[in-house]
């Protein structure tokens, strides 16, 4: 049953869904989601304890091919580990992806204590995370 104000799906416009699907396939499928429907304009998996994620086609002539997160807009998207070996995992697939990673996997104690995350880009630049924090506020 899910509770007021938890998250029911996410959705997100990438430039070559071709290109991006394997991608999210890959991580998605990591972290438990399952790949549900895939329909003329978007691909989307889904896992029971947080909702649909969806990836859609951004129009041909969209003028902005690069993703900014620091204009107005998504900045970044923070998934939950259940440990650090997890956030290790999916840094080593990653890495076999060929992905971009931001920062490797590190903690980061100004977040807060025990904070251990890797930061990497999708294949449009859009800012993801993996984050194992023992103490969830
Ligand atoms: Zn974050």
């Amino acid at each position: 049953m899910a509770s007021l104000g938890s998250l029911n799906h996410l959705s997100l416009t990438v430039s070559d869904r071709d290109r991006s699907e394997p991608f999210y396939n890959t991580i998605l499928q990591f972290m438990g989601y399952q790949p549900v429907e895939r329909t003329e304009t978007y691909t989307m998996w889904w896992l029971e304890t947080a909702g649909a994620i969806l990836i859609s086609s951004a129009k041909p002539d969209c003028t902005n091919p690069i993703h900014d997160r620091y204009s107005p807009g998504l900045h970044h998207i923070g998934f939950n580990a259940d440990s650090r070996e997890q956030v290790d995992q999916l840094y080593q697939l990653l890495v076999q992806l060929g992905a971009t990673i931001l920062d490797p996997p590190a903690e980061y104690n100004q977040y807060a204590p025990g904070y251990y995350a890797v930061f990497f880009t999708d294949p449009d630049g859009i800012k993801l995370e993996l984050v194992h924090m023992p103490i969830v506020p």
